[in-house]
């Protein structure tokens, strides 16, 4: 069997488009364009690319963004102060902290500090509240982005048997209360988790989000199952691969994202989707 692959680049652009004309609809009708707030604490270098193709993609579609640059010397306080003043800007809408931010900060602490009418991220505790009890209004970025990538390509996936590998507060917990919700059988593994290679066999769907490069081998898995790769894992040589042996599985699997050009692109493309749900949902009419 041969895998079918899932261009998540080509998803990721087609849902910009379609972005782009609404905010385009917005303007010409005389409302308000979305603004975007990053607030980038240090130096992380990764962080620094990222947080630069965010800009990008907002300049894309129409949304205005705002980088607030704040020294790894800053005080909780400040970062505070800043996301305080993010929250009554009115030409903000969305709010994000870079991840991960410096280890000295309470990185829980200071996301809760974000209304969570602005958690562009959907990372606020009533957010993924809500997402747990079945009622989603602003989903963690790159577990939507998953969602809208198996929707684009029709793959029916109730009743599957989904393994999530990893079990982050960003990626894989979310991740499995999206599949929850979506009718899958759920399970989640994690560093602690034994006999990994017994629920891997036995999974139709597996999410794999760990940052291990090509943890996952092709003949672990189920013959047919569904692999989703999140991990970025750059290589001594420079070259990106993911968290799952893209060769060995692509063999065996039905549908495969590559690394890169799969879920990372669905992942800013979800945070430009997430700005635009602000402003229609929160401020466009009052809820
Ligand atoms: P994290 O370090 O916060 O969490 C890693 C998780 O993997 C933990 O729950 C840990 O218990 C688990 N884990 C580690 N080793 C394991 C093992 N051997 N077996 C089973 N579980 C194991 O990581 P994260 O922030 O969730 O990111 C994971 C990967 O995804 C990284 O490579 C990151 O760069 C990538 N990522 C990609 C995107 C994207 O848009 N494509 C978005 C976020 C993160």
């Amino acid at each position: 069997m041969i895998a079918k692959i899932i261009n998540g680049t080509k998803i990721a652009l087609k849902i910009q488009n379609k972005i782009k004309k609404k905010i385009h609809k917005r303007k010409k009708n005389g409302l308000f364009q979305p603004g975007l707030a990053v607030v980038f604490v240090g130096n992380n270098i990764s962080s620094k690319i990222y947080v630069k193709n965010k800009k990008i993609a907002c300049k894309k579609v129409g949304i205005i963004s705002k980088i607030c640059r704040l020294s790894i010397s800053v005080t909780e306080k400040k970062i505070i102060h800043t996301i305080k003043n993010f929250n009554s800007d009115p030409t903000i809408h969305g709010i994000l902290i870079q991840l991960p931010l410096p280890k000295k900060f309470d990185t829980q602490k200071i996301l809760r500090k974000i209304s969570y009418k602005k958690d562009v991220d959907g990372f606020h505790p009533f957010n993924i509240g809500l997402l747990c009890q079945r009622n989603p209004r602003l989903r963690a970025c790159t577990p939507l982005g998953i969602m809208n990538l198996l929707k684009s390509y029709q793959i029916k996936i109730k009743g599957l048997n989904a393994l999530i590998i990893g079990a982050s507060n960003i990626v894989g917990r979310p991740m499995m209360l999206e599949l929850l919700l979506a009718g899958c059988t759920t399970t989640i593994a994690h560093k602690f988790t034994k006999n990994l290679n017994q629920y891997v066999k036995n999974a139709d769907l597996i999410v794999i989000a760990i940052g291990k490069p090509n943890f996952l081998h092709g003949k672990w898995i189920k013959k047919g199952a569904i692999i989703i790769d999140v991990g970025i894992n750059r290589l001594k040589n420079g070259q990106i691969v993911g968290d799952a042996d893209f060769n060995s599985n692509y063999l065996r699997a039905s549908y495969i994202t590559p690394v890169p050009g799969g879920v990372g692109p669905m992942t800013v493309t979800s945070l430009l989707q997430n700005t635009l749900y602000i402003c229609e949902n929160y401020y466009d009419k009052k809820f």
